[in-house]
């Protein structure tokens, strides 16, 4: 039987993955690590600003930041709501002038559905379109095939709330 996902994948991949490790290479460069800082975060200045006090650690009305194991802030969406709520409680509460306006997008990163996602074993699953606010998980319908989640990137703002959905934690985020 044809696998009908076959046929566009390669480019598509192949100019996705390009797109994403070029992203990547960009966050390791400006902070050594892939840690997710707050949202709005200046990550050019972040590490030489943030006096790591943790206040918007405190701050977040979702409980996803935590303390990282380098002292400073980052996020971790299997904490407290899992998701950003963008309510900017963060960026409210810090003293220092590392926040980029919050009219810009919040992150760069983006999310990845991985093959172990359970349309590949022709199983129906909708979780995480369900929970994308932004609509930016939609379902392909193929002949003959359960339909399978397609990630818009444009419009993904790296919320996070897809992540815990999924029942096979089939969905990572792409650390751009
Ligand atoms: S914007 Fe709000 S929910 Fe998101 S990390 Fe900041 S404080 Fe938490
Ligand atoms: S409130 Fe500001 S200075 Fe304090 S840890 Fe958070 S980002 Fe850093
Ligand atoms: S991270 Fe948020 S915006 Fe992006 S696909 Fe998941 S739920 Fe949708």
């Amino acid at each position: 039987m044809t696998n009908l996902t076959e046929t566009p994948l390669p480019r598509r991949s192949f100019l996705r993955g390009h797109f994403l490790n070029a992203l990547k290479t960009e966050q390791v460069k400006q902070q050594g690590h892939n840690a997710i800082r707050p949202p709005w975060v200046d990550l050019a200045t972040f590490s030489e600003k943030c006096t790591a006090c943790s206040q918007c650690v405190v701050a977040c009305e979702m409980g996803i930041l935590q303390k990282g194991a380098d002292g400073y802030p980052e996020v971790n969406f299997s904490l407290g709501r899992k998701e950003c709520s963008f309510c900017q409680a963060c960026v409210n509460m810090c003293e220092v002038d590392l926040f980029r306006p919050t009219s810009e997008a919040a992150w760069q990163h983006k999310v990845e559905i991985q093959s172990s996602c359970l349309t590949q074993f022709s199983v129906e699953c909708r979780s995480c379109e369900d929970n994308c606010e932004m609509r930016a998980i939609r379902f392909k319908r193929e002949f003959g095939r359960v339909a399978t989640p397609i990630v818009n990137l444009e419009s993904c703002n790296g919320c996070g709330a897809c992540l815990s959905v999924c029942p096979t934690q089939s969905i990572q985020i792409m650390y751009l």
